[in-house]
This record gives structure tokens, C-alpha cells and sequence, in this order.
């Protein structure tokens, strides 16, 4: 078997996501044989750095020995049974840390199978909530430009990325949309922390005059993954806690991308000393092992649910897989790691590396803006510098680095003209160096005319 025969087999039948199918005319498909810490194996021999933790998901390398041998032992016992009705031991340790873990008053978890899915419950949740209050007017969710939570109809609505959302707008919900708090656009000398205040009025604003028919307000904490790695301060999130109590909306923390250590705490939340009315939860959640979600939320929202059948309050949303024994061990596996490890420590030291290599950057002429939380590092190329104009997104500049990165080694994948490197947590500084090296030749080939 080698690459060609197996991409030929795959694009005879597959239809791959977030793909248009014709690019592998020109740009072949690559066949995975094999992964082990940080680099993935084609069937030709050729070794790729996944600098992006295969889709943010893998936070401790591929074929990590603690989990596979947790997995190993899962699957001698149990691989799956209904979880409506029955129950087994790794879904109720997992959700048992996930609630001494996560911020304090988060007490229920509800499992689901992906991160769209989970987005899904929480939306459905908050608004079955204030049904069950007698608050029916209750039906709009508020959300932030730029944001991005998932492709399923309900995710995608109160998502705010054009290129995902617009062809489907005539089928989705209709939701306020708020202008954001994403730092780029903050004036000359301005910090994070007063741009982020600053832009909180208009939060404020809409709260004030609508709240009254609004459910939720949904944001990911701290980093707009999807929408080009646009990053923002706590302060947002603390103004935004307070604001949700004062007019009596919940608030959805989305951190599906930035939860499990990325940002430099094990959630994001933390940063800003808040508790959500519910916590969405995937990708690092099984270390990028198996699909697996879950919200988490409130003995206050769980109670307005419980109560006789006939009442008719309770929450039945399900799908086949929820609490997938396999996955839920994955996760718990994943959670010893960080419990017999110090990686919240270690990645302070290795985010400290990743600026250091990334450095460079801020003197690039096509490059307005390096910025970073944690260990996600963003780096956004313009066509000018000055005025900030963007390349064309037809030109697909990101595509070149795409292209160039992966001929040395390297799995980059850009978000339009936007590079970031979000890898798993078990990179050494060498690594680090190889992919701030790649990427700028990269760039300097991207950037020409
Ligand atoms: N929310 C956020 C913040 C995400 O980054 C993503 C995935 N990129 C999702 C939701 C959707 O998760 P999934 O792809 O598992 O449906």
C-alpha cells in the first residue's frame, strides 16, 4: 500500500469535511499509517509534525501509552451499553472529576458525543429551563460576532463565521448578534483589558433592551478559535457573569477548543473567576482519542427539570453514543495524566518557548499581528502592513503555507491568511523551532505575488 493507491481508493468513495473535494486534483490526499507523540507517518515513509493536534483535539501525544492501555483494559469489560436506564463506572468517575474540576456550582454533567451535539443540549437546555419557569417568552439567544460553535443547525446559527454560516442562513434560527470583544481592533496603545471593557458596553447595551426574550448568551472564553484565533481578556468574561445574573440570562461558556490546559489553565474560565450556567466540553476531553461531549451545569438548572413524568419537564434530548463507555474511560485516562503530571506547570514554560520562537514574526513585513494565550500562538499575515488591508481570501495564501509546511514535515493548517500553531502539550523546543522555521519559509513563499 502506498500514499497514491489508498488516496485513489479513499476519493473514489469518501467525501471529506471542511474540504472541497476538487482541491485533491492538485493537492493529494494523505494516508495516515501510523502516529506516535507528535508526528503522524504516511504509507510512504514521510513523517508530518501535527502542529494543530489533529483538529485541537490531541493533547498528549498520538498512541500516548496511558491511554491505550486504559483503553485496552475499558474494552475487556465494557465497550458500550444504553445510557438511559443503565450506567457504568468510567461515566460516573469522569463525571464525578469533571464536576470537582470544572468551576465551583457546576454540579450535573449531561454527556453527548461531539462538540456540535453538545452545543445543541446547551442551547435546548437553557431554553427548556426558563419553559419549566413559566418564562416562555424566553426563545433568543445572544451571541458574539466572529464566534464560531459548531455545524449542526442549532451550533451553526449561533455561530457568527461567514463562510460556514451563509449558505445555510434561510434554514437557521434568528439570533442577536453583539459586536465583540477579539483584540485586533483594539486603537494604537490601547491594552486588552480596555479594549475588551470598552466593547463590553455594547454587550451591555442588548442586554438591557432585549433581555427579557433572551435565554442565553453564548461566547467561547478567551479565543475565537474558528474565526482566525481572535483572542480577547478575562475582563470580558467577568463583566459579562455579572451582567447575565443583573438581567437574568444564562450564559454558555463554549469550551470545547479552549478547555483542558490550552489557554494556560485547565479552563478558561478560571482566568476570569467565573462560573457559567453551562460549560460545553469536547476535543481534549478524550486527549483526542474518541468522540465524546458533555455539558456541564447547575443544581439550579437540573431542579427546574426534576419532577413527576406526567409534568412533563423532563429533558429528553439523547443520542446512541451519549456516555460511550470507551470514550468516557479516554477521558479519565486523559485526566490521570494532568492529576500525576505537572502540565498546567509545564505548559507555562513551553507557551514562554513558543513566543520565543515565534518572536521573528513580529518584524515579518506581511505579518500585522502575533498574539497568543496559552498554548495557542496566532500569526496574521496582511497584504499592508500600515493599513492592515487583507489579502484577497481567494488567493488563499494560507493554502501555500499549507502546501509548503507539509513538503518538510510540517501539518499547518492555516485559517485564511491566519497561521497558528496549537500543538499537543508533549512538543520539545526543537519541535517548536522546526515549526517556527517551516512556517516563515512558508509565509515567504505564501507572500509573494
Ligand atoms: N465549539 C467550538 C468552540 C469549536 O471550536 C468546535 C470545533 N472546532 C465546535 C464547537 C464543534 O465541535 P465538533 O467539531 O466536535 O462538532
Amino acid at each position: 500500500m502506498t500514499n497514491q493507491t489508498l488516496a485513489s481508493r479513499d476519493l473514489s468513495v469518501l467525501w471529506h469535511p471542511c474540504s472541497q473535494m476538487k482541491d485533491h486534483e492538485k493537492s493529494p490526499l494523505i494516508p495516515i499509517k501510523k502516529g506516535q507523540g507528535v508526528w503522524l507517518e504516511d504509507f510512504d515513509g514521510n513523517r508530518y509534525l501535527d502542529a494543530i493536534s489533529s483538529w485541537w483535539v490531541n493533547l498528549f501525544g498520538h498512541a500516548n501509552p496511558h491511554i491505550n492501555a486504559a483503553l485496552k483494559d475499558q474494552l475487556d469489560s465494557l465497550e458500550h451499553v444504553i445510557f438511559a436506564g443503565f450506567t457504568h463506572e468510567s461515566g460516573i468517575k469522569l463525571a464525578e472529576q469533571l464536576v470537582t474540576l470544572s468551576p465551583p456550582g457546576l454540579e450535573r454533567c449531561f454527556y453527548a458525543d461531539n462538540g456540535s451535539a453538545a452545543v445543541e443540549v446547551a442551547l435546548k437546555m437553557s431554553f427548556h429551563y426558563w419553559r419549566n419557569k413559566g418564562q416562555t417568552q424566553k426563545t433568543k439567544f445572544i451571541t458574539l460576532e466572529n464566534s464560531y460553535h459548531g455545524e449542526t443547525l442549532g451550533a451553526l446559527a449561533v455561530g457568527n463565521v461567514a463562510l460556514y454560516k451563509e449558505t445555510y442562513a434561510p434554514l437557521l434560527m434568528d439570533v442577536i448578534t453583539v459586536p465583540g470583544p477579539d483584540c485586533y481592533n483594539r486603537e494604537d496603545g490601547e491594552s486588552w483589558a480596555d479594549y475588551s471593557t470598552r466593547r463590553f458596553a455594547l454587550m451591555e447595551q442588548v442586554l438591557q433592551q432585549q433581555s427579557d426574550g433572551c435565554c442565553a448568551v453564548i461566547i467561547e472564553p478567551l479565543v475565537q478559535c474558528a474565526g482566525s484565533m481572535r483572542m480577547y481578556d478575562p475582563v470580558y468574561l467577568s463583566l459579562l457573569r455579572a451582567a447575565c445574573d443583573k438581567y437574568q440570562v444564562h450564559l454558555i461558556a463554549d469550551e470545547i477548543a479552549v478547555g483542558f490546559g490550552r489557554t494556560g489553565t485547565l479552563f478558561a474560565c478560571e482566568q476570569a473567576s467565573i462560573t457559567p450556567d453551562f460549560m460545553c466540553l469536547s476535543k481534549g476531553l478524550t486527549g483526542g482519542y474518541l468522540p465524546l461531549s458533555a455539558v456541564l451545569t447547575t443544581d439550579k438548572v437540573y431542579q427546574a427539570f426534576y419532577d413527576d413524568y406526567q409534568n412533563l419537564t423532563a429533558f429528553l434530548h439523547s443520542h446512541s453514543y451519549t456516555g460511550n463507555a470507551l470514550a468516557c474511560r479516554a477521558g479519565l485516562a486523559t485526566l490521570e495524566i494532568f492529576q500525576q503530571q505537572p502540565i498546567i506547570e509545564n505548559n507555562k514554560h513551553l507557551a514562554i518557548t513558543l513566543a520565543k520562537v515565534a518572536a521573528r514574526f513580529h518584524e515579518h513585513p506581511n505579518v500585522v499581528e502575533v498574539r497568543q494565550t496559552g498554548m495557542i500562538l496566532a500569526i496574521e499575515l496582511v497584504k499592508n502592513k500600515q493599513t492592515r488591508e487583507p489579502f484577497p481570501w481567494q488567493e488563499r495564501r494560507g493554502q501555500k503555507v499549507y502546501q509548503y509546511a507539509l513538503s518538510k514535515g510540517v501539518l499547518l493548517r492555516p485559517l485564511g491568511n491566519v497561521i497558528y500553531f496549537m500543538p499537543p502539550y508533549i512538543i520539545t523546543a526543537e519541535e517548536l523551532e522546526l515549526l517556527a522555521v517551516v512556517a516563515w519559509q512558508g509565509i515567504q513563499i505564501a507572500v509573494q505575488d
